[in-house]
């Protein structure tokens, strides 16, 4: 089956779309967030309508250059480029966390240059929240402090009542459901015949984060329906494992699944890491307890320093179970903390005995020709 044409996954392609101006008509509130460690359950039982940040199909930079260095990591230049042009001026609202200190950064960007710059005139509350770099108990109680002043925050500057723990309870299990949807299609890239390619899982992946959960879970339902009494991908590519830095456009994966691949899993922000934990439901007396526990103990990304020995036992597993050829390291040009956690997955996934490429790459498709060689070479390589 070919996902290609799929009305939503076409969602994917553009930063805005009709959900959203559906959304906003009907005087409803549209918030963006960097990264996967704001408490989104929170921003749904608030009414709020969570926006993951992304620059797909954004190619220039010359705005954001002015602000941020030439070293920063250029997704982020990019986004912030992105602002300083409006692009992002018909969100309601910013949510930053310290993921990474680029990403961090981007907190008083938006808030000097971007929603205080003299054309503009809507007020856009902006939060900020922390967290440790390492996973402890106090570390736990010091985030779960820091979300429940949010909740406090995103109440007094959205004028809203208490948001109740029923509300919460609800927004918990619409998520919950997402991922789980979102688990079930990924059976169907891991398995002997894939029945999705990794561009269309990616696509539905940045879709799922665009549009009003209740829709994308209608949406990922009928996906799987169609998932479900479909054949197999008639293809004998070459099966891949792509790892590291953010990737929000498909001219990259498309690079590799025209290249003879098929990137049958992932570990990636818009990818596997989103969605492998649930909300567990035990402490039925502090719903807000629960979502902060699933985010802060979740699979980590780098940010998390002393959790690398548990994404490397899982990337073991996931090779295993998705009976992978060849593993893609990737990280964009500066991005240190996916540099780092890459070079030593170089030397742990040796003993796999599994062929490795492990490349540096602009955000934006750049240099293509040279990274289609290396690529073709090493799946060509792969025997
Ligand atoms: S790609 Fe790396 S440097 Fe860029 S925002 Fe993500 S973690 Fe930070």
């Amino acid at each position: 089956m070919n996902l290609n044409k799929d009305p939503f996954l076409a969602v994917s392609n553009s930063i805005k779309n009709h959900y959203l101006e559906d959304w906003q008509k009907s005087n409803k509130k549209i918030v963006g967030h960097y990264y996967t460690y704001i408490p989104e359950e929170l921003l749904h039982a608030a009414n709020l309508l969570s926006f993951r940040i992304k620059a797909t199909g954004h190619e220039d930079t010359d705005l954001g250059d002015v602000y941020m260095v030439r070293f920063t990591c250029l997704f982020v230049r990019a986004t912030l480029d992105m602002a300083l042009r409006g692009l992002y001026d018909f969100l309601d609202g910013l949510f930053i966390c310290n993921s990474c200190d680029h990403s961090r950064r981007m907190f008083e960007l938006f808030d000097l240059k971007v929603f205080n710059r003299e054309s503009f005139q809507k007020k856009v509350p902006r939060f900020y929240i922390s967290l440790p770099h390492i996973i402890t108990d106090e570390g736990f109680e010091w985030y779960k402090k820091e979300v429940e002043e949010l909740k406090e925050e995103i109440e007094k500057n959205y004028n809203l009542k208490t948001i109740t723990d029923e509300e919460l309870f609800d927004s918990i299990k619409i998520y919950n459901k997402n991922r789980h949807l979102l688990r079930e299609i990924h059976k169907y890239r891991i398995r002997d015949s894939p029945k999705i390619n990794g561009t269309e899982a990616l696509q539905i992946s940045m879709a799922n984060s665009s549009v009003p959960k209740d829709i994308a879970n209608q949406e990922l339902e009928r996906i799987l329906n169609l998932l479900k009494d479909s054949e197999g991908l008639k293809t004998d590519s070459k099966r891949v494992m792509l790892i590291g830095s953010e990737v929000d456009d498909i001219n990259f994966t498309k690079l590799i699944e025209d290249s003879g691949g098929i990137i049958v899993s992932d570990f990636l922000c818009f990818g596997t890491r989103n969605f492998l934990d649930d909300v567990r439901l035990e402490d039925r007396n502090n719903p807000l307890e629960s979502i902060s526990k699933r985010l802060y103990y979740r699979m980590s990304c780098p940010r998390m320093m002393d959790d690398h020995q548990r994404r490397l036992d899982f990337l073991k597993d996931e090779i295993k179970q998705a009976k992978v050829d060849g593993i893609i390291l990737q990280r964009i040009n500066n991005c240190d903390l996916h540099g780092c956690d890459n070079m030593l997955y170089v030397h742990e996934l040796k003993e796999l005995d599994l062929p490795i490429l492990n490349i540096d790459r602009e955000f934006f498709q750049a240099d293509t020709t040279r990274l289609q060689t290396r690529i073709e070479a090493f799946i060509e390589m792969i025997s």
